[in-house]
């Protein structure tokens, strides 16, 4: 794939980070990112994805955009309420970004649909909000052997991981069960999720041109309340029912 001048100066700042260059950018034009879901912090990874120009963003989004969605889904207009999210997603993506190619599927990861959903990605970025979709994202990811970024936050902290099948400890290594502190409905700052998509776009940017040093078998931890990192190494649950053996 050649660079036409369109791409030469859509691209051009970019183009010039170090080691990035047009081979880094053709890598990203060929690639595929699914990214579930695109709320605060999927939305947010996929306008950064679709800005820098991998070439087919996939997204899965299940359910129609509320009032109370709006502080944080930046994919979103107020007056898409009650209209379905993905929709507004895809139609915020084009707009930014007539290039790139979008597929939307109104769904959220389960495990009946998650090899399917997987299916034509080259990196999966997991911004849902139940550890039930993460696992069954997790287990399609290691099973097709494709990297998955796993990003989440919690009112000021978020955490980011790169899980590479084979190599890396696999979600289910870190988490074995659902932990029991999980809520399904947490305080959200939407610029602490729109921080932790930032991020998690930059791991599949990193993944996907070969450039820098993704968070493979590794945590970060951020507080965003006190703006203090630090990085936690994983390891392999040496009887991991999903990863163990490959
Ligand atoms: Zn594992």
């Amino acid at each position: 794939m050649n660079l036409t001048s369109h791409d030469l100066e859509r691209y051009s700042w970019q183009l010039d980070v170090p080691g990035f260059g047009e081979e880094g950018q053709r890598k990203l034009m060929g690639s595929t990112v699914l990214v579930t879901r695109c709320g605060g912090v999927g939305g947010t990874a996929a306008l950064e994805l679709a800005a820098a120009g991998v070439g087919h963003i996939i997204l899965a989004h299940a359910g129609a955009l509320r009032l109370d969605d709006l502080n944080r889904q930046l994919l979103m207009t107020t007056e898409h309420i009650g209209k379905p999210r993905i929709a507004s997603a895809a139609r915020r993506l084009r707009e930014l970004n007539p290039n790139v190619e979008v597929t939307t599927i109104a769904e959220n990861a389960t495990p009946e649909n998650a090899a399917r959903l997987v299916e034509k990605a080259d990196l999966v970025i997991d911004a849902a909000p139940l550890f039930s979709e993460r696992y069954a994202l997790n287990r399609a990811c290691v099973a097709a052997g494709k990297p998955l970024v796993e990003v989440a936050m919690y009112a000021m902290e978020l955490t980011l991981t790169t899980i590479l099948p084979g190599k890396t400890p696999c979600l289910e290594c870190i988490f074995p069960e659902n932990p029991a502190w999980w809520r399904r409905r947490f305080p959200v700052f939407g610029a602490v999720a729109g921080t932790a998509g930032c991020l998690a776009a930059m791991e599949a940017i990193k993944v996907l041109s070969g450039i820098g040093e993704p968070l493979a078998g590794t945590m970060l931890c951020g507080d965003l309340g006190t703006q203090s990192f630090r990085k936690v190494s994983l390891h392999k649950l040496a009887m991991c029912p999903c990863c163990s053996g490959r």
